[in-house]
């Protein structure tokens, strides 16, 4: 599943390939993609209409037209890809056609969303309590450490299940969620609950300075992730602690384990239950 990083690619990509296009010609082959609107609508509505520019919220993109906000979100397998005459797959569910060329939303999983909304009413500020965006947390980069602070300390669930819950905090998927925990020392099986402020900030630190360099590196490229252009994340090569055997701090043997169901990489040595 793309994270944080990988959507932060996305989006610094497609602003270059999209900015300032307009749609000629909408197809779409699955429309189950297109969750608030009906195809004919979402067609109808976005003919004509121009890109203007590409906003991030968690792992959403913010994608804003003459008169519309298009809200997409990747999920498992979702991909763009800016091509021309190249033969449709049967995995390029929404096409949006240019002069020149097209932009094809691919998904071979079909689990990814399109919402859409009218800027004449709503502001972008209004999208926020709207589906899908008000059931996401505000990311590292923009929560506000005591809030933080307060949900972690309401929760009796392993912290890593609470850093991986995007009501809470968003844009941290299971890899980011290894790194933080390992990078602030915390054993991800800790209670939420036992953690103090200081812990917290130090654990918010740590995912600011992880999706710092992921971003940086273009993401990761684990899980099948392809950003359009096939770029490739190197921030894979760059783990401390996910799939890795030994400890970087310590050489101690990386053990894995399942938090909340989820493969969990740690050292035993390095990260304390608290
Ligand atoms: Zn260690």
């Amino acid at each position: 599943m793309p994270e944080l990083p990988e959507v932060e690619t996305v989006k610094n990509i497609l602003k270059i390939d999209i900015i300032g296009k307009k749609i000629l010609d909408i197809k779409i082959n699955y429309n189950k993609i297109i969750k608030n609107v009906s195809e004919e609508e979402f067609r109808n509505s976005l003919i004509n209409q121009s890109f203007i520019d590409i906003t991030r919220h968690g792992k959403y993109l913010i994608i804003e037209l003459d008169d519309y906000y298009l809200i997409s979100h990747l999920r498992m397998e979702g991909k763009y890809f800016l091509m021309h005459d190249e033969e449709i797959s049967k995995h390029d569910h929404i096409i949006f056609y240019f002069k020149d060329s097209n932009l094809r939303y691919n998904d071979t999983r079909k689990f990814g969303t399109m919402h859409l909304y009218k800027k004449d009413e709503y502001k972008y500020d209004d999208l926020l309590k709207l589906e899908p965006l008000n059931k996401v947390g505000l990311d590292p980069f923009n929560i506000d450490l005591n809030d933080l602070y307060e949900s972690i300390k309401a929760s009796n669930r392993p912290i890593k299940s609470v850093l991986l819950d995007q009501e809470i905090i968003s844009g941290l998927g299971n890899i980011y969620v290894d790194e933080v925990l390992f990078m602030g020392g915390i054993h991800p099986n800790t209670i939420a609950n036992h953690l103090n402020k200081d812990d917290v900030k130090l654990l918010l630190d740590s995912a600011i300075t992880v999706l710092n360099k992921a971003i940086s590196l273009g993401g990761t490229t684990i899980h099948s992730f392809q950003s359009s252009h096939g770029i490739t994340g190197r921030f894979q090569n760059e783990l401390l602690v996910h799939t890795k055997d030994v400890c970087p701090k310590c050489n101690n043997k990386i053990l894995k384990i399942r938090v909340g169901g989820r493969g969990t990489y740690y050292c035993e040595n390095c990260q304390i239950i608290k």
